[in-house]
């Protein structure tokens, strides 16, 4: 059979298959498998099986044992799913993660019902990313019908907890050595970036907690105490005068959405200072005392051009500087959470492909994204070292989250048109005098 010709089966299938395509999104949102807790993780990783095994994949349960969250009441089950093909090739992996947030007030339609409505499926997780991972197993099903002796292997995992960081699901993996580069050449992660753009990547991102000390003394008397929220005031203050400002002049050449999130942000997660706010329920009042603590959270983002410890660096000037500066002012520091910045090199494998694939379907070419926060893309890169990886999938992301979260029936089709022209684009692998290409980054990226 010539290519062309299983191009064409392809696609038909894919159109054939519009109403399984619903059908399989539907099932998948109406396990509601939120994080937190992290529920239901057994039972859709089941469906993903009896789907999967029925189409000729061979499955894995994965639990992420020990990983944060895990408990035998809410146990962090994966499932990877594999189909070897009829001859020597390169093996591409479909990653999803199962998860979906909390649903949150304002929805107009149940979030579990899974409404179809004016060509959209309704509900938490359509887009982020239900929707997305239907649309793969459907482009990878009617990619095997066509071409039944594919070269190569076709994996599709479905992962635990990306929402909540991705311990459980893929950095569990690929502690395992399961996006190792000599086990998988390609991924593509189908999130919600919409069915005409590739996302390369993300930015960095450093968590820490502050806090300022002060001197515990009665309310009535605050100058016989040092007051941790003054102090905390004067360093927003600072962080208002000259640290905001600094990070709107930090501008990236990363292709970043939305245009506004093309610098360094900083975002204030949380702030306390004193004691705890009285229990409407329980009553009573606070006693009078000056607070001897406040603490922030800060969330700061950071670009590929900028280096980690130049983020921290920067942030504990502004701290030293008050210090020097303003009577009785001491401080502590401590990290929570950082990620790296990651961004593929645009002539990678999947990212041609996927480019190709988005042309000749939906007509033009894609527009080349990076994501403002992170996902698990992360871990493929940091812990599995595998560079030939992007997200690509169905779905708008600014409904990820939000109430009434909606996917379009047509988008899914759509992408899992492109998803499966890359998959006959890849799954052949680069022929031998091209070498292999697995080791593509930006420059000076670490
Ligand atoms: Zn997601």
């Amino acid at each position: 059979m010539q290519m062309t010709d299983i191009k064409a089966d392809f696609l038909a299938r894919v159109d054939a298959a519009r109403d399984d395509l619903v059908a399989l999104t539907r099932d998948l949102i109406r396990i509601p498998t939120l994080n937190p807790p992290g529920d239901c993780y057994r039972e859709i990783c089941e469906l993903l099986d009896r789907r999967l095994t029925a189409s000729g994949f061979e499955t894995e349960f994965i639990r992420a044992t020990g990983a944060p969250g895990d408990c035998d009441r809410y146990p962090r089950w994966n499932i990877v799913a594999t189909r070897t093909g009829g001859g020597p090739g390169d093996c591409v992996h479909f990653n999803s993660h199962t998860d979906v947030v909390d649903v949150g007030a304002g929805w107009t339609v149940d979030p579990f019902a899974a409404d179809v409505r004016d060509g959209r499926i309704y509900g938490r997780g359509a887009c982020d990313m239900k929707g997305g991972l239907a649309a793969s197993i459907i482009a990878a099903e009617c990619l095997i019908a066509a071409w039944p002796d594919h070269p190569g292997r076709i994996e599709i995992s479905g992962t635990a907890d990306e929402e909540s960081g991705g311990y459980g699901g893929v950095a569990h993996l690929a502690g395992m050595g399961r996006f190792s580069p000599a086990r998988v050449q390609h991924v593509i992660i189908p999130e919600p970036l919409n069915k005409d753009r590739v996302c390369l990547g993300h930015r960095g991102v450093w968590w820490a907690e502050v806090e300022t000390h002060g001197h515990i003394a009665h309310g009535s008397m605050p100058f016989l105490g040092d007051c941790a929220v003054r102090h905390m005031g004067a360093l927003l203050a600072e962080m208002e005068a000259e640290l905001f400002p600094a990070l709107a002049e930090k501008r990236t050449a990363m292709p970043v959405v939305p245009p506004q999130a093309r610098q360094s942000t900083l975002n204030i997660n949380s702030l306390h200072g004193g004691q705890a706010e009285p229990d409407a329920e329980a009553g009573g009042y606070p006693s009078p005392v000056v607070p001897d603590s406040c603490r922030m959270v800060i969330d700061r983002r950071f670009l590929v051009e900028e280096d980690l410890s130049e983020v921290k660096a920067e942030f504990r000037a502004l701290l030293d500087r008050l210090t020097a500066a303003r009577p009785g002012f001491s401080y502590s520091l401590r990290d929570l959470h950082e990620v790296i910045p990651t961004m593929t090199d645009r002539q990678a494998p999947v990212v041609g492909a996927v480019a190709d694939g988005v042309a000749d379907i939906i007509g033009h070419a894609p527009e080349y994204v990076v994501s403002p926060g992170t996902y698990d893309q992360k871990h493929i890169d940091r812990i599995g070292r595998l560079k030939d990886c992007i997200a690509y999938g169905p779905g708008i992301l600014d409904l990820a989250h939000q109430p009434d979260e909606w996917i379009g029936i047509q988008d899914m089709v759509d992408s899992a048109k492109v998803m499966g022209l890359a998959l006959m684009r890849l799954l052949p692998g680069a022929a031998p005098d091209q070498g292999r290409q697995t080791g593509n980054q930006t420059e000076g990226m670490v």
